[in-house]
């Protein structure tokens, strides 16, 4: 489902929709994804127990998780239109931040590019990607991340909030936000209006983006949740049960560089 960058009245609010690959596709690509990384499985003992029953193909494969190999992320990125270099070199540049302690890169390339940035509007329009390895499941001419009406003209601050965010979805981590002990945080009544009045969302997508808690991933995850990351959304007090503000990240910040330091070593551990 896309999303249109709204302009609300208050703060700035990051619309970002992680895009899910077709249902059909969800099962060949937790397969590709576990090929890739074999940490991306699930752990099958402890799904069972929380499912109290062995869990099927289709849960395995919502809960596989979509990270690239740990020796590094080294992605060619391709523009399908025409932005001019001056603009291509500087998302490039952001992109690249995540490189500062991990293991990653990314590339202009012609030929094949394997993340593909469009600044589409309307119906496939906002700011989306597609997260980790899922992008090696979208077809050659399709984008796989989605910059609505990036120009350089844009905000710098822009550059840093929104394409560093979608930039983590490429390298396969979700919304901070989504963690369990962050969503306890929201009343869930003043989110289903809020998403509701400014994204235009149904109360059943305000609870599948924002409320879900994720139970079984939150088994999973192993560091503390980041409010200030920059992959947690940006959520006004008025959305939240105890009025403070869940503030999200304008930038990368710390936390985040050493978890993607984490991930993708740049010194793999003997
Ligand atoms: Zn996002």
């Amino acid at each position: 489902m896309a999303t249109t960058p709204a302009a609300p009245a208050e703060a700035p609010l990051l619309t970002c929709t992680p895009m899910r690959l077709p249902q059909d596709l969800w099962i060949p690509a937790a397969a590709q994804a576990t090929t890739i990384n074999p940490v991306n499985h699930p752990p099958v003992g402890r799904m069972a127990q929380v499912l109290k029953t062995a869990p099927t193909a289709l849960e395995i494969a919502i809960l596989t998780t979509k990270k690239w190999r740990t020796v590094g992320v080294h992605l060619t990125v391709g523009f399908l239109d025409t932005p001019p270099v001056a603009l291509r070199k500087r998302l490039l540049l952001h992109m690249n931040a995540w490189g500062k302690m991990a293991n990653i890169s990314f590339k202009e390339s012609k030929s094949n590019p394997q993340v593909r940035i469009a600044r589409a509007g309307g119906a496939h329009g906002g700011y989306w990607s597609y997260l980790g390895t899922d992008i090696l499941s979208i077809a050659s001419d399709k984008p796989t991340m989605n910059l609505e009406a990036f120009t350089m003209n844009t905000p710098d601050s822009e550059f840093y909030r929104v394409v560093r965010h979608e930039t983590g979805h490429t390298l396969g981590f979700p919304h901070e936000h989504m963690r369990q002990e962050l969503v306890a945080l929201i009343d869930p009544k003043k989110a289903i209006a809020y998403f509701g009045a400014t994204q235009g969302w149904s109360a059943a997508e305000v609870k599948a983006q924002v409320l879900t808690p994720l139970e079984i991933s939150s088994l999973v995850g192993t560091v503390p949740p980041d409010p200030h990351s920059i992959m947690c959304y940006q959520i006004p007090g008025t959305l939240t049960k105890n009025g403070q503000p869940i503030i999200g990240g304008p930038d990368i910040d710390n936390t985040d560089y050493a978890f993607a330091a984490t991930m993708y070593p740049k010194q793999l551990v003997k």
